[in-house]
């Protein structure tokens, strides 16, 4: 098994077909390499970025 580290948070990928956004650990850090955060400030602070689409507002 090959372990790499995400470029963007250096967190421990595993580089296998369970990791799609690899070398990122995620395509949140995806994102962040690419610069394209820059609209989605709102993922960058926190590392659950999935709780965002969590939460309903009514
Ligand atoms: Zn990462």
């Amino acid at each position: 098994m090959t372990i790499v580290n995400c470029p963007t948070c250096e967190k421990e990928v595993i580089w296998s077909a369970q990791s799609p956004y690899r070398p990122f650990c995620s395509k949140r850090c995806q994102l962040i390499d690419l610069g394209e955060w820059a609209d989605e400030k709102k993922v960058i602070a926190g590392s659950d970025d999935d709780l965002m689409s969590d939460y309903t507002e009514n």
